[in-house]
């Protein structure tokens, strides 16, 4: 048996040492393109930052440990250039000239690559990628000796993952994203904690821009935006998105959607006896859902090695899960994570979905140091399936995230969260910790305790209805909604009456500044027959959506309460 595989890091890797612990007298050949093999990509932009200061610990395996350990024939600098499916060959150009290597079995996990977006001027050396080992030394290098101006191309993870370590160099950082905010995937009210804490930073933020031109001279680039604008820089990172780095493979005739190699969930592409994972691939789906890539390398390297137990046991291995997702990241104090799906996919793939905003603390708030953590989830609010789960904070979000994604994975639904009995002292978390509350929450509102409105309603809520704002007069004053009616929620069972007067027959919108005091009060309302709704994560969410320029034209208003 003579297993080739071709792209040496993540999946193909994975799949390569897991088919050695399966069979122990199968020829591996490993083939990569690159210089390196096992190499940290994740790690890249802390190197360039310094704050991962030795290159070698980049370096997870070398071609040497892996023979010595598993009796892997890795081959470094030698890059696939064909593939016959009949034949069962590969075609590699390597140091010594091309040659044709014959598989029994064919891994392919070539990865991504960067987006060249048709941008004039793209070509000029300043403009560097952040994909491998030699663009990483080569970054460092520059940021090392000259360079004092980046502009990076692209707010996605990558993309602010550099434009952090370079600020932390002390280069003068600008980010240019042509999305409406920063981390795309990201919710919107959620993106603009993420915008503030880069201009914290010292990070300048253009988002809804793209740059139209790089022009070159030999002191440096000016970067010319489509606002008309221009940045001159020193180093300009291009992070503008990733495609799959299939050219060979769709042109050897394997089935693809928009470039990416479509697998079943066992890892088989459309030519026999030829396995694809990774960043290259998209699984198809049985649901209808489109078949799309996950840059990932959670899933990359778990699918390389379901690809070997497929190849060594067949139809008994276990299947490749459709990846949700999960991702996390880290800008400046804050944490970003997400798991599952967002509003923009949701919609696209028109699921019925309900949204709740919530901002607990990450621990007791009586315990020193409690901060609150933005939460948004979706759920179907029929049947009650998780969707998606992202958080923005200071602490506690990644933990989390990963249990809205192990439930989802689980198939629990958004009342079993109350139910989880997650570890609990002060420091840590909350006895009613935050996904237990998300839970309450979904639950309420699935049972009809509870019915919403969401900020983004806003323009149309201030036309029908009384908005209601039951915070105390000096939350109030610091800052309310034009036209809203101040009752503090310990009033509102005595005022009634007056607020009944005040609706004159329109419903009511209440809010406060997370939800929960509203709640209660919209619990009275309701029970004294008004038609009322409770805003989703209160002033928190409505201010995040206003910053997020989601309601153009409205104002918070400072000033005396009218009741
Ligand atoms: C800077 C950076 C930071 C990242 N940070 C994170 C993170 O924090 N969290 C996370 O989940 N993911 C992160 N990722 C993404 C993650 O690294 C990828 O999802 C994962 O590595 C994909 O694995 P893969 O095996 O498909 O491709 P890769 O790991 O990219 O490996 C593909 C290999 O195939 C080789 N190759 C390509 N074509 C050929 C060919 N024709 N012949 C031979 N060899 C070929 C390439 O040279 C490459 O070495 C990051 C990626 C980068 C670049």
């Amino acid at each position: 048996m003579r297993l080739v595989v071709v792209g040496g890091v993540a999946a193909g890797m994975s799949a390569a040492a897991r088919a050695r612990r399966l069979d122990e007298s199968a020829e591996i050949i490993v083939l990569e393109k690159g210089p390196y093999v096992s190499f940290a990509n994740c790690g890249l932009p802390y190197y360039v930052g310094g704050e991962i200061k030795d290159s070698s610990k980049l370096l997870v395996q070398t071609p040497e440990s892996l023979r010595a350990a598993l009796n892997l024939d890795v081959r470094v600098n030698h890059e696939v250039i064909a593939m016959d499916g009949e034949a069962q060959t590969v075609t590699v150009r390597g140091p010594g000239g091309e040659e044709t290597i014959e598989y029994d079995a064919l891994v392919l996990a070539p990865g991504a690559e960067a987006i060249r977006p048709p941008i004039p001027g793209l070509d000029s050396p300043r403009v560097m990628t952040l994909r491998s080992v030699e663009d990483a030394l080569k970054m460092r290098e520059v940021v090392a000796s000259s360079a004092g101006r980046a502009v990076v191309l692209g707010a996605g993870f990558i993309g602010l993952e550099a434009a952090e370590e370079l600020r932390s160099q002390g280069l003068e950082v600008s980010v240019v994203e042509l999305a409406p905010h920063v981390l795309p995937p990201l919710e919107p009210e959620l993106a603009t904690l993420i915008r503030a804490e880069l201009e914290r930073l010292g990070i300048r933020v253009l988002d809804s821009t793209g740059a139209t031109e790089i022009r070159h001279s030999a002191e440096s680039d000016i970067v010319v935006l489509s606002n008309g604008s221009e940045i001159e820089a020193d180093l300009v990172v291009l992070s503008a998105g990733v495609r799959p780095a299939t050219g060979p493979f769709e042109a050897a005739g394997l089935e693809c959607s928009r470039g990416a190699i479509l697998i079943d969930t066992h890892g088989r592409t459309s030519v026999p006896k030829v396995w694809a994972g990774g960043d290259a691939v998209a699984i198809r789906t049985e649901s209808g859902q489109a078949p799309r890539p996950v840059p990932l390398a959670g899933p990359a390297n778990r699918a390389g090695r379901l690809i070997a137990d497929s190849i060594f046991s067949g139809e008994n291995a276990r299947e490749i899960p459709l990846p949700v997702g999960t991702a996390v990241v880290r800008v400046g104090e804050l944490t970003a994570a997400l798991t599952g799906w967002n509003r923009q996919t949701l919609d696209l793939e028109r699921r019925a979905y309900e949204t709740i905003n919530l901002h607990p603390f990450q621990h007791a708030s009586y315990y020193p140091g409690a901060t609150p953590m933005h939460l948004v989830v979706h759920f179907d609010p029929i049947t009650g399936e998780l969707l998606g789960a992202q958080g923005v904070g200071l602490e506690g979000v990644e933990r989390r995230i990963d249990v809205f994604a192990t439930a989802m994975k689980g198939g629990l639904r958004i009342a079993d969260l109350i139910d989880l009995d997650l570890a609990y002292a002060p420091p840590y978390g909350t006895a009613k910790d935050a996904v237990n509350m998300a839970g309450m929450v979904g639950e309420n509102v699935m049972e009809g305790m509870t019915s919403l409105w969401h900020a983004e309603e806003l323009v149309d809520e201030m036309k029908e209805a009384l908005i209601l704002d039951v915070r105390s007069p000096e939350e109030y004053r610091s800052g309310h909604i034009p036209g809203a009616l101040n009752v503090p929620h310990t009033e509102v069972r005595s005022s009634l009456e007056e607020i009944r007067t005040e609706a004159g027959g329109r419903p009511v919108r209440v809010h406060c500044a997370s939800g929960f005091r509203s709640y209660l009060s919209e619990l009275m309302l309701r029970a004294d027959g008004l038609d009322v709704r409770n805003l989703t994560g209160g002033m928190t969410t409505l201010k995040q959506v206003i910053a997020a320029g989601q309601l153009p034209g409205i104002e918070l208003v400072e000033g005396e309460s009218r009741s």
